[in-house]
């Protein structure tokens, strides 16, 4: 419902969210085009002399609004689809709105503006490297059908199985519907909690009310001692409120380890990154050099593809046909990648489906807003906050949940990152970056970033060991610049997708080999020749020995401890045990759940909620973010 979009936003259908794309264009040059169309045609043909190759599974070796900046070019073309959705008329897209438990398969289209490509120039040439893909099958051979990835034996331990099952009722009751209209000029947005003799009203925290009296400074020590002093308290005796769940806070994510003494602190100003002190696996200045001195041959190509916000039956049929078991990794292990979940219209059923096949499961804030001016404790209270959810609802442990991407790429400068750093994220991926020519890498932010600011606030202080996986912008077909994979102009067919794609690989591919980034959201594929056009894309590099389809934090890992392309095939990273993780929730029971005048159907494998999660009140009786 359009009530769910904050900051002047209107939903859309197309994006199933309230975003709105981001792009940042760039027309320096008319005829500027990057596509190395020889060494894509050498990728298709590649694929075409491919034999069939069965990638059984190998054994396992262990168990197991925005503010977008214009940079220096002088044009930019008009963010058309930015445009058009401002000016849909508000009550159409109202009823537009999907409803999480009906299937509205109603779309939209607004990316078919494009024209077909030109010609293109090469102008790569520079920066690359002599291909040394071959086909998997031409070495792989190592093959074991009798192990199973995903083993299950250990059976998943629910947290709360002592809490007992409560019956939820949607109905409206009198005393709400005279609460309701007895504050005219206030939101009208009431829930209840319809269990036992407690019946709390809450007026919504995304009014922008909550917003205004925030405190927008930085301020180094505000809520992070409160913050840390509730995560001890908590620690020590967990309460198990009536109704609510308790997390195993045990399983509370830790920093990632560090080796290496010295560096700035924790919020000292952020300075140039000095090479010498910076050094892996804590730290490593941002830039296209390759880690490790690993020549580029020897590289492992990783690509990273994700999912903004939420997943529910609307795009569950297109993960199944994406991530279909025969597309896997050269060690055997099913590709995977990681997905940035939003609160809201999320089936954690399916939540805790992806997590259990393998994929990583990162936080989109509760309420998908606009965070640029959010206090740091606002910033936990969303982005731990669904952290929380996540573990609650969809089953996922909350150490692995370890990172977040912020809606509308709209970060909050210090006080988000400050937010990350105490609340144990291990990486960011909002930040994009528009030198692409050759690519960077991850990078940490113990020193200043390296790059222009596309989104400012960007942060200017120090934050130890935490990780910025950036957004590497894409050359469209258009001569753009997108960040977003889907916020590109893309051509009108499946071939012209796939080309596309390739062009934007082949830069990373055929230069220093730093992580491909495809960034998604799951609407743009309901358009039937993108979609084609990517599983294509999907089944070349499927093929290629040295491609690697990984999660954000698999990219860390690899990041942190960079190995080369002898020896990945047994990088304990890479592979595929998740036996720690619960079972698929085939069986989902669905929470009837009042939120903005409405009812919500809410569906869990785990226990239900007494009230619709929100900012503020995630259901967790142990929260850490709720009080703050
Ligand atoms: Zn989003």
């Amino acid at each position: 419902m359009l009530e769910s979009c904050t900051g002047g936003l209107v939903y859309s259908e197309d994006l199933q969210t309230c975003d709105w794309p981001r792009n940042v264009p760039c027309n320096k040059q008319n005829s500027v085009e990057s596509a190395d169309q020889e060494n894509v045609n050498i990728a298709i043909e590649s694929k075409k002399d491919t034999q069939p190759n069965s990638r059984e599974p190998r054994k396992q070796s262990h168990p197991g609004k925005a503010n977008l900046v214009k940079i220096e070019e002088p044009e930019q073309r008009p963010n058309i689809e930015a445009e058009i959705l401002r000016n849909i008329d508000e009550e159409i897209l109202d009823s537009l709105s999907p409803q999480p438990s009906i299937l509205n398969t109603i779309t939209h289209g607004l990316q078919n503006r494009n024209s077909i490509t030109k010609s293109h120039k090469d102008e790569e040439k520079e920066f690359r490297i002599e291909s040394t893909s071959k086909s998997r099958t031409q070495s792989t051979s190592i093959q074991n059908t009798e192990t199973s990835f995903g083993d299950r034996s250990h059976s998943f331990e629910k947290l709360n199985s002592d809490i007992p099952e409560i019956e939820f009722h949607s109905d409206t009751s009198d005393i709400e519907k005279s609460l309701l209209a007895s504050y005219p000029g206030e939101s009208k947005h009431l829930d209840d909690s319809h269990v036992g003799s407690d019946i709390f009203y809450y007026t919504e925290w995304d009014d922008p009310i909550y917003d205004q009296f925030q405190d927008y400074d930085y301020v180094d020590s505000d809520s992070a001692s409160d913050f840390q002093a509730e995560k001890e308290k908590e620690a020590e005796k967990p309460v198990n409120k009536k109704g609510e769940i308790l997390l195993d806070l045990s399983r509370y994510p830790k920093k990632l380890p560090r080796t290496t003494e010295g560096g700035p602190e924790h919020g000292d100003p952020a300075r140039v990154c000095d090479k010498a002190k910076c050094q892996l696996p804590d730290c490593r200045c941002g830039g296209p050099q390759i880690p490790a001195n690993i020549s580029a041959k020897k590289m492992p190509q990783l690509v990273v593809l994700t999912f903004d916000d939420s997943i529910n039956d609307l795009n569950q049929r297109l993960y199944t046909s994406m991530f279909h078991p025969i597309r896997r990794n050269p060690n055997g292990c099913p590709i995977s990648s990681t997905f940035y979940v939003s609160h809201e219209w999320t089936d954690y059923g399916h939540v805790q489906n992806m997590y259990s096949d393998g994929h990583e499961i990162a936080s989109h804030s509760i309420s998908h807003s606009f965070g640029e001016q959010f206090s740091k404790k606002k910033w936990l209270k969303e982005m731990a906050g669904q952290r929380e959810i996540l573990a609650a609802y969809g089953g996922v442990n909350l150490e692995d949940i370890r990172g977040m991407r912020a809606p509308f790429l709209a970060i909050g400068g210090n006080n988000m990152f400050s937010m990350l750093y105490e609340a144990n994220f291990t990486y960011d991926s909002s930040m994009p970056i528009y030198e692409n020519r050759p690519p960077s890498f991850p990078y940490t932010l113990d020193y200043k970033i390296f790059h222009d600011c596309m989104i400012p606030p960007c942060p200017n202080k120090a934050f130890p060991g935490l990780w910025e996986i950036p957004l590497v912008m894409w050359n469209d077909h258009k001569d753009g610049r997108c960040s977003m994979a889907d916020a590109c102009s893309n051509p009108p067919d499946a071939e012209g997708v796939y080309l596309m794609i390739m062009k934007n690989f082949q830069r990373h591919f055929q230069t220093n080999r730093a992580p491909f980034g495809l960034f998604y959201h799951p609407a743009w594929f309901t358009t039937p020749h993108h979609k084609e056009g990517f599983e294509l894309f999907l089944d070349t590099v499927t093929e290629m020995e040295d491609v690697w389809l990984v999660t954000s934090w698999q990219a860390v890992q690899w990041m942190r401890d960079p190995t080369p392309l002898d020896k990945i095939i047994d990088f304990k990273p890479f592979q595929c045990d998740y036996k720690e993780r619960p079972p698929r929730c085939d069986n989902p029971k669905v929470c009837n759940l009042w939120h903005k005048s409405g009812v919500r159907y809410m569906r869990t494998c785990q226990q239900c909620p007494s009230i619709y999660p929100w900012i503020g009140r995630t259901g967790v009786a142990n929260s850490l973010v709720d009080d703050l």
